[in-house]
């Protein structure tokens, strides 16, 4: 079977790349863009749609940032709609955003460094929603001497193309999607252009935006 390349690219310098490829092209853009700084330590941190692998983005974390920070940093990306609890797994261990310790002491919250927790090759899963959840894998590809440039220490230095979503009746690019269709199961008729959506029969409320996230057409998520 062919293997989809997920093409993408790389913010560092702006040029094209893929979800395989972007490991490697980042760190030669950040060499040649920055130069190493040896007193600068970030993780690479691949995240992914675990669901929907097409979607995908690379964040470069500073090395003692907390779970909380990068969390926050996925809702801002990818996933808010409505302030739902989230959930990190690492090591079988779970930390949420708003731990109840009523529910036993497996669940620490996300205040833990995560200098603590990555090491090169590691690989988690990230949680949004526990009703209509949104599944992430993510997997630290690296360690290097590079610092981000974002205040809060976590820059995005990749990240996928839009998918080329058509719409189903006329094949131009989709702008919606009808939820009646999309949870009953025609999904295949749930996506539509602006003037197609018009004619459609399904209630004209019952829409959400076609947006770049692994969240899209989840509870009330616009992007
Ligand atoms: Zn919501
Ligand atoms: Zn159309
Ligand atoms: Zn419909």
């Amino acid at each position: 079977m062919a293997e989809r390349t997920y093409p993408g690219v790389c913010l560092v310098d702006g040029t094209e790349t893929t979800k395989r490829k972007a490991k490697n092209d980042i760190k030669k853009c950040l060499t040649k863009e920055r130069g190493q700084d040896q007193d600068a330590t970030s993780w690479l941190v691949q995240f992914q749609g675990k669901y929907r692998p097409g979607y995908w983005i690379v964040l470069l974390i500073r090395k003692d940032v907390t779970l909380k920070a990068i969390d926050s940093k996925l809702r801002y990306l990818w996933l808010e709609c409505c302030g739902h609890l989230s959930q990190f797994t690492i090591y079988g261990h779970t930390f949420q955003s708003n731990p109840d310790r009523n529910y036993g002491d497996n669940e620490e919250g996300m205040n833990v460094s995560v200098d603590s927790l990555f090491r090169v090759g590691l690989s988690g899963e990230h949680l949004y929603d526990f009703g209509d959840s949104t599944y992430l894998t993510f997997k630290v590809l690296d360690f290097l001497p590079f610092a981000p440039k974002e205040r809060n220490g976590i820059e995005l230095v990749a990240q996928n193309h839009p998918p080329d979503i058509r719409c189903s009746s006329c094949g131009a690019p989709a702008d919606i999607i009808c939820l009646e269709c999309f949870y009953e199961g025609d999904s295949e008729k749930a996506f539509l252009c602006e003037g197609c959506h018009q004619e459609h029969e399904c209630d004209e409320d019952m829409t959400l935006p076609v947006v770049n996230s692994p969240r899209m057409g989840q509870c009330g998520y616009e992007g």
